[in-house]
Order: structure tokens, then sequence, then C-alpha cells
């Protein structure tokens, strides 16, 4: 199904999965503007085109944009950003962990398949366990490590900044703290650099180390605080996608926590593991090198390793 609003430019994004994750995606990317085309694909055609109408009865209230939907992979030529939300996801009770050998046998389908009509996109890795998802796809697709990422912990990094914010009543725009490591139980807060307004957050009277820990544990607990109650999680990522999406379309040199391919960083080679990191329209242009105080620097460790591991599994 291909319906042609307008096609003088293209700033084009295709969405592979039109689960709750993937179509969410798609409408806050419509909502932000940036995208002149946006292909939504799916096993499940249907749905695909499904969402694609349901999206595409609002254009009244939006900028207009070009909806392709279908199960065919040929819908991602020329996009700039592949995003890969295809998968099982956590039901109530599950680690991220659990979902490995359902989605590698999904990306064993579908990674060569994207390649095969676009090697020059950008891939966007959401599917969990996201840090060996993405370094399955790096390692799949044969392209670049500049080109393949996941949305790794920004997500967390999010949630971080809404619990402290909530806390002690600053707004989560002000608080520059974040979440690295693993997107996953062994993630940990950078507290060693988290500051408002270049205040350290170890100064702050009321961040005492026990209200920190309990922040972390929040953090790393909200997940299965939504699934527990809804069954997934959609918005806050959705709108994750969508920042990093706009990033790379309009060039921003914006600074996300992505999961990216790791080569010496902090003793730590081969795998995928979240850092601050620039993107601009190209990918990845810089890794930033942090400080880590000793017990971050054996946490980072400890993300290494189940990471390692994790990608032992897969047998790639
Ligand atoms: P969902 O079950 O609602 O959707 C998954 C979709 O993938 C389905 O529509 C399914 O038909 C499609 N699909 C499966 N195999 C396919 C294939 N071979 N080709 C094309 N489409 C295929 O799941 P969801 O809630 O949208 O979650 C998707 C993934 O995103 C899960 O792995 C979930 O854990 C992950 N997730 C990640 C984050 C994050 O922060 N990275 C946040 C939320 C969810």
């Amino acid at each position: 199904m291909v319906h042609t609003i307008s096609n003088h430019f293209t700033k084009k994004v295709a969405i592979i999965g039109m689960g709750f994750v993937g179509s969410t995606a798609a409408y806050t990317i419509m909502l932000d503007g940036v995208a002149s085309h946006v292909a939504l694909i799916d096993k499940d055609k249907n749905r695909a085109e499904g969402h694609a109408l349901d999206l595409m009865h609002g254009m009244q209230f939006t900028r207009s944009v070009q909806v392709d939907a279908g199960d065919s992979f040929e819908l991602v030529k020329d996009a700039r950003v592949v995003i890969l939300t295809a998968g099982i996801s956590q039901k109530t009770g599950q680690t991220r962990s659990k979902l490995l050998d359902s989605n590698v046998s999904i990306f064993k389908q579908i990674v060569p398949q994207i390649i095969k009509y676009n090697k020059d996109c950008i891939l966007l890795v959401v599917t969990n366990p996201l840090d060996i998802m993405t370094y399955l796809a790096f390692k799949l697709s044969g392209m670049p490590s500049c080109r393949v990422f996941g949305t790794g912990t920004v997500l967390d990094t999010s949630r971080l900044r809404y619990l402290v914010g909530s806390a002690l009543q600053v707004s989560p725009k002000d608080i520059t703290a974040y979440i690295l490591g693993e997107h996953g139980d062994s993630q940990f807060v950078w507290w060693s650099h988290a500051n408002i307004a270049g205040v350290p957050m170890s100064k702050i009277p009321s961040c005492s180390k026990d209200f920190l820990e309990e922040i972390h544990q929040q953090v790393k607990n909200a997940v299965y605080e939504v699934i527990n109650r809804k069954g997934s999680t959609y918005y806050a990522i959705a709108l994750v996608i969508a920042k990093i999406v706009k990033a790379i379309l309009l060039d921003q040199s914006r600074v996300f926590t992505i999961s990216t391919v790791l080569q010496d960083y902090h003793g730590v080679s081969d795998l995928c593991l979240s850092i601050p990191t620039v993107i601009r329209s190209n990918g990845i242009c810089r890794k930033l090198e942090v400080e880590f105080d000793n017990d971050e620097e054996k946490m980072f460790k400890i993300c290494a390793k189940k990471i390692k591991d994790g990608i032992k599994e897969t047998k790639i």
C-alpha cells in the first residue's frame, strides 16, 4: 500500500515492527513533523496497513507526510533511519534477558533483508535485550559501527531525571544525570558527575546516599511498574526514538546515552553498552570519554561481563 502526498524532498524513516512501540513511535515521529516519509513494516501486513490508515486520517492536523506500509522489506529503500522494534516484549515478571532466543532468530531473518535494500541507512535498535540485539545488528549488517546503535539508556536516563526532579521539585530538563552501562538490571547511575545547574548532587543536603540508592532502585523497577499495570511500555520509548531520529534528520549534534559498539573503552571491547555519544546526520560522530569513580568502574565492568556472556549465547 503506497499513498503519495508529496515527495519533493525526503527525510525518510522506516520502522520494522508495528506493535505497541513501533506504532507509537510512528505517531510521535509524525507529530514531530521532521520526517517527510515514513514506512511501516510488519510481518502482519494488515496491522502495518491499519496503522498507516489511522495515522493518515489525522493528517489534517499534522505536517504532510508520505506513509507507506506493508510486509515487504523493499519499503526500507532510501530510508535515512531504519528503526528495529520487531520482536517479542517482556511479560509480567520477565527480565529483558529472557527474550533473547526469540529475538535473535527474528534479527537473523530481518537484518539481512534490510541490508539487501538499504546499505546506507542508520540502524536504530529498540528490541530487547537491547545491548545484545544492537551488537547482533552490527555484526549481521556488516555496517560501520557509527551507523548501528540502540536506544540504550536514554529511556532510563529520562526516568532518572523525572524521578530526581519529582523528589527535589526541579524540572527534569534542568537535571544533568545519566544512567550508563546496560539497558537492563546491571545499569548504574553515573552519580559522581550528576548535578543540578552545576551543583553536584552529592553536595545537595537532601541527596543522601540512601536517597540516591532509592532513586536508582525506582529507575530499575520503572519498567516492571508499568508492565505490571498495563502489559507493556511504549509512550516514553516512542519519545526517545523520535528525539534520536530528529537529531539525525536535522544534524543536531545531540548527546544521548545510546548503546554503541565499544572498542578499548575503560578496558572493554567488542560489545555494546551505553555511554554519552554525539549523534549527527551520519550517525555517531563522537563517543565521550567519561571519568568513573572506583565503584562506577566496577559497575561498568559488571555490565560488560553480562553483555559479553549474552553475546556468546547468540553464537555470532
Ligand atoms: P509487540 O509484540 O507489540 O510488537 C512487536 C511487533 O513485531 C509485532 O507487530 C510483530 O508482528 C512484529 N514482528 C515480529 N517478527 C517480525 C518480523 N520477522 N518481521 C516484521 N515484524 C515482525 O512488542 P512491543 O511492545 O512493540 O515491543 C517491541 C520490542 O521493543 C520488544 O523487544 C520490547 O522489549 C522492546 N522495547 C524496548 C524498549 C527500550 O527502551 N529499548 C522499550 C520498550 C520496549
